[in-house]
């Protein structure tokens, strides 16, 4: 069975890693109207969260 030859340093371990992160999305699709939105935030453009109605908007 191949095996490392050397145990990965914390160090190098952390190397590799650095590439693996998670980025933060500032936007998202609404999922009710498809308009660009922050997470977590209600939606501007047909004021729904988390698949509901919260603020009606005027038309
Ligand atoms: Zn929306």
């Amino acid at each position: 069975m191949a095996v490392p030859k050397r145990k990965t340093s914390p160090s190098r371990r952390g190397m590799r890693r650095s590439h693996d992160a998670l980025k933060v999305e500032a936007f998202h699709e609404c999922p009710n109207c498809g308009e660009l939105k922050r997470p977590h935030n209600l939606c501007q453009a047909c004021g729904h969260y988390n698949g509901r109605e919260i603020v009606s908007v005027g038309l």
